[in-house]
Formats: C-alpha cells, sequence, structure tokens
C-alpha cells in the first residue's frame, strides 16, 4: 500500500480566478496473491466491514472533498486493450452510483490512458486498462508501476477559494495484464476500489472493506459498511455543492 499527494497550482478550468487549487490524491492499489482466474468463479461471501472504516480529504477549512453530487458526472472508459471490460466497468460504476446516490454518464468509449501531472482527459471521470510505464507494448500510464499494483485510481479538486474547493476530475487506471492474472473477486474489487479513490475516500485501515489499501481472493466483492458510510459522506446524502 502507498499512498501520497500533491500539491500544486494550475488554471484547469480555463478561466481567471484569484486562486485555484489542486490537490491531487494518489494511492496505489496492491495484490497480496496473483491467482489463476477460474480459482474463484464465484463471489466471495458479503462482509459486513466496520461502518467507521473509511477515510476522505478535507480542504484546510475542513470541509470535505468531494464531487457535486447533484450534478452528473460524464464518464468514458479506455478498454483498448481489454475489449470486454465496458460489462464490469459499467457494473462497478451503477454500484457507485448507488450507493452515493449520484449519477454517472457514459459518454463513450476514450483512446486515453490517464498519466501523472496531466490533466487534460477527454471527460471528467475515466476508467482506463494500461500496462505499467515503459512497457513495450504500448498503453502505458506512468500510474502503474507493475511489481504487483493492479491500479490507481484518484481525483483533482480545485476551486476559487479554500470554501468552495471541489473535485471536478477523477480517473481509474487498471493494469491490465495484472487484471487478467487475477480472480474473478480481486477484478470487481479492483474496480470498486479505484472508483472509491476516484470519488475522494482514501483507504480504509481495515480488509473487510474494499477500501483497504491490498486484495486478495477473500476481499469483500462488495462495498462494505465503512466504505458505504464513506460513500454517502462524499455523496448526495451530503447534500449538494
Ligand atoms: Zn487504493
Amino acid at each position: 500500500m502507498a499512498l501520497s499527494a500533491r500539491r500544486s497550482k494550475t488554471d484547469v478550468l480555463g478561466v481567471r480566478q484569484r486562486l485555484l487549487f489542486l490537490q491531487p490524491r494518489r494511492a496505489v492499489l496492491g495484490v497480496t496473491a496473483v491467482l489463476a482466474a477460474v480459482s474463484v468463479a464465484c463471489g466471495a461471501p458479503p462482509v459486513p466491514g466496520v461502518s467507521s472504516d473509511f477515510s476522505i480529504n478535507r480542504a484546510s477549512d475542513g470541509h470535505g472533498l468531494r464531487w457535486n453530487p447533484c450534478a452528473a458526472i460524464h464518464w468514458r472508459l479506455d478498454s483498448r486493450i481489454e475489449p470486454g471490460a465496458f460489462t464490469p466497468v459499467n457494473t462497478a460504476i451503477n454500484t457507485l452510483a448507488s450507493a452515493t446516490g449520484m449519477t454517472f454518464v457514459y459518454d463513450g468509449a476514450a483512446s486515453y490512458s490517464p498519466q501523472v501531472k496531466v490533466w487534460t482527459q477527454p471527460s471528467p471521470l475515466v476508467v482506463s486498462f494500461a500496462r505499467q510505464s515503459g512497457s513495450p507494448l504500448g498503453f502505458a500510464s506512468s500510474y502503474l508501476s507493475g511489481a504487483g499494483q493492479i491500479g490507481e485510481g484518484g481525483w483533482w479538486a480545485s476551486g476559487s477559494s479554500q470554501a468552495n474547493i471541489q473535485i471536478v476530475k477523477g480517473y481509474a487506471v487498471i493494469d491490465a495484464d495484472v487484471y487478467n492474472r487475477s480472480t474473478t473477486n480481486v477484478r470487481a474489487a479492483t474496480l470498486l476500489h479505484e472508483l472509491g479513490h476516484s470519488v475522494g475516500l482514501n483507504h480504509a485501515a481495515y480488509n473487510s472493506e474494499v477500501m483497504y489499501g491490498m486484495l486478495a481472493a477473500a476481499s469483500p466483492t462488495f462495498y462494505s459498511a465503512g466504505d458505504l458510510s464513506g460513500l454517502r459522506a462524499v455523496g448526495r446524502p451530503a447534500g449538494c455543492l
């Protein structure tokens, strides 16, 4: 598990503003073991989880960083090297929508792999299947480092003052090679995990949550109690922005 954060400034909205803040959050997801995809074909039993086990990010004035949960979030999928990805990703998006009360609108395919420090993505939310940086096979993302990492998710928040900083962009990048070597359960958990990051969740403390920083065959395949608490805290139950 690794977690890092950067802060810098940029004119992301393309309008002149006195202050504009950039607070991307990155969190790397690893797998404890890469198992044959056929070894666990059915879903793991639901894991209750711990309702207080979640973490969200806050601006310096204390407000939680989140998307405006009352505006539709448009997303695209880069599945150039994972042609069958739409169905499982769309299922995960629908689960995220249900848990947050937010609306996600699919705008079609993207030919775009998110890269570190590059936010010129073709839609506010991008899900991409890629390979580790430096891969000779193409479709590389600098978010992916190999070495057991299966994915990374994050967000970018901006605003004209501390009081109105909100998340405006998000991403989930999946290592296609590790994904394809993983079990059905780990694949499902990976998508939910990285999408959780894209709406502002950090890692949970216990492995009973999807947002725990490591996944294994026994990991939950649905958001657990702490995940759901966190998703409500960044979602529509927390009010419109
Ligand atoms: Zn993570």
